[in-house]
């Protein structure tokens, strides 16, 4: 979606890794692991993603295969936003797997470069993989919990701060339905001015009880 704009981040620089030692020797294997620090976050980015300064934990086995060097291991981070509906600040730690073959360039036609992730200057670039990886593991519509009643659609108030919180504005239909409910009594329009109605109150009860 976006370019990148930022090639110092450390997504970008920190997560190359040497694995000239495997390359062409099948079967041999070696563990990378690395921390990095997560750059600012990308404000018209996704809702929920590392905070800057938070750590990045990549723990990765390289193993040498016939087509290059496949790649599985882990990603570790934590993840902040706000919740979809109320704003709240939501965390989300994730903990995913990481899986990629780094192919050899010269075993592969020019068509088939372009599809293929690259085992380019004898190096496996964990960085665009990692950032791929925790985008999809990240929640798009976070909630600070899956009930979170949000915010009040007239005024913005927290749901959640007063759950009897409403305003005093009577929809037109609820108006009609009051009227028939008095109708009983002598003169509706009289006991809309009147503050002091017995059997208006005793409405209102009823009404709260279903
Ligand atoms: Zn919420
Ligand atoms: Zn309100």
């Amino acid at each position: 979606m976006s370019t990148e704009t930022s090639s110092n981040s450390p997504l970008e620089t920190e997560l190359r890794f040497d694995a000239v030692d495997l390359a062409g020797r099948i079967g041999s294997h070696r563990t990378v692991q690395h921390t990095i620090t997560a750059p600012a976050r990308d404000a018209g980015g996704q809702a929920m993603q590392v905070p800057e300064g938070e750590t990045i934990d990549v723990e990765a086995e390289l193993e040498s295969v016939v087509e290059g060097i496949y790649v599985h291991g882990t990603v570790t981070t934590h993840l902040e936003g706000e919740c979809s509906r109320c704003l709240d600040p939501v965390e989300q730690d994730i903990g995913v797997r990481i899986d990629e073959l780094f192919m050899y360039p010269e075993k592969l036609t020019a068509e088939e470069k372009e599809d293929a992730v690259l085992f380019e200057d004898d190096q496996v670039d964990l960085g665009p993989l990692v950032r791929d990886t925790i985008g999809v593991e990240a929640d798009e519509r976070p909630l600070c919990r899956p009930d979170c009643p949000g915010l009040c659609s007239q005024c913005g108030f927290r749901m959640e701060d007063d759950p009897e919180h409403f305003h005093d504005v009577i929809d037109p239909r609820f108006a009609a339905l009051q009227g028939l409910l008095e109708e009983d009594s002598d003169d509706v329009e009289q006991a809309e001015d009147s503050s002091e109605q017995p059997g208006s109150s005793d409405d209102a009860g009823e009404k709260e009880d279903r």
